[in-house]
């Protein structure tokens, strides 16, 4: 298959050729303002099934089902807690995902045979042009091959998915830089499934108390039965094996240079995951800095990114620098630990 790679132009063609391929059943890759999506007719379960192939997705990972105008959600939910309204008005469009029950309308394809569906109103004027042009609800995951890391620009889509869909709309970077936030509101106390952009903290203002599934801070095995199907599969991975050492700055960067120097004398080549504040001090390893500790939104933005370089730089070891817990750092640090498959070192405690 070709896979046509274009940058929206004034006319609007092609935004309306991207709405006429998802509407007859082809796949279209998307910028919004967290991460590229793969996008496909949500109704259509020949779609969706095109959308697992493509990612190499197993099919019980259920799809995220994007609208580009508010009210369709009483269209693919059964039901519209007050919660959820209250977060629809506060923070849509924008990076939430809420996880309601179903429609009946709604395929079982796209939900992964769940009877809850995952609702998304992004805030990316491409995507919602595209969503617009093809008058259909829009399944997307990530537009990364499953396992890899998501992808943030046009040309991390086209790594993964070039002869695999019909089309990548090239809209530049993203935003954001990590996958939205999911609460699931079918619960009595409003659930994280998954943390993103808006932390508990901001939900928290909106709704008062809001708890946060366990996969997302703990180990979870194949064999269990995450809330967030997705939360289970290792996600984010870089080929080589990756371990965060976390701890008082300087402590972190002491371990780091000595392992980087045991590295070095093994003959490996070493990768270091560090930041503006602290690139300076490793002078052995192919050293990244991923943001600034005083701006966390830098280093939500540059992850993956850094994480695909790395698997272009060859290396064989990577050592990641560790960050806060909290607020965004929740979100940055879910993701980082999942790609280190929960490798963690903690240093001067
Ligand atoms: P991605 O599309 O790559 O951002 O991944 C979508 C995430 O949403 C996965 O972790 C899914 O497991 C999760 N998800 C989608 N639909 C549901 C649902 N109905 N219930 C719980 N989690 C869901
Ligand atoms: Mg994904």
């Amino acid at each position: 298959m070709d896979t046509r790679i274009e940058k929206p132009d004034r006319q609007g063609r092609v935004i309306a050729k991207a709405g006429e391929i998802i509407r007859n059943g082809g796949l279209v890759a998307f910028p919004t303002e967290t991460v590229y999506g793969l996008g496909g007719d949500g109704m259509n379960p020949a779609a969706s099934a095109k959308i697992y192939e493509a990612k190499g997705r197993p099919s019980d990972n259920p799809l995220i089902l994007h609208i580009a105008d508010r009210n369709a959600v009483y269209d693919l939910a059964a039901e519209v807690p007050l919660a959820a309204q209250k977060l629809m008005d506060a923070f849509w469009p924008g990076p939430l995902t809420l996880i309601f029950p179903k429609a009946s309308s709604v395929p079982l394809t796209t939900t992964g045979g769940l009877n809850t569906v995952a609702i998304r109103y992004p805030d990316h004027p491409i995507a919602l042009a595209m969503i617009q042009a093809a008058g259909v609800p829009v399944a997307a995951p990530s537009a990364n091959t499953s396992g890899r890391p998501s992808p943030t620009r046009a040309g991390h889509v086209a790594e993964d998915m070039i002869g695999r869909i019909d089309m990548i709309l090239d809209g530049g970077e993203v935003g954001i830089g990590v996958e939205s936030t999911i609460v699931d509101v079918t619960q009595p106390v409003p659930m994280i499934l998954r943390p993103g952009y808006i932390t508990r903290e901001m939900l928290e203002q909106v709704i008062g108390p809001v708890e946060t599934d366990e996969a997302v801070t703990h180990w979870v095995g194949s064999g269990d039965h995450p809330k967030a199907p997705g939360m289970k599969y290792r996600h984010y991975a870089p080929r080589a094996p990756l371990t965060i050492v976390e701890g008082p700055q300087s402590e972190v960067v002491e371990t780091i240079q000595t392992l980087a120097e045991r590295a070095f004398s093994q003959g490996k080549r070493c990768g270091i995951i560090a930041t503006e504040e602290t690139k300076g001090d490793y002078p052995r390893g192919i050293v990244f800095a991923v943001g600034s500790r005083r701006q966390e939104e830098s280093v939500a933005h540059n992850l993956y990114a850094v994480l695909r370089r790395l698997d272009e730089a060859n290396v064989d070891v990577i050592y990641s620098e560790g960050f806060s817990h909290d607020h965004l750092g929740m979100a940055i640090m879910n993701r980082l630990v999942k790609a280190a498959g929960h490798h963690v070192i903690a240093v001067g405690k």
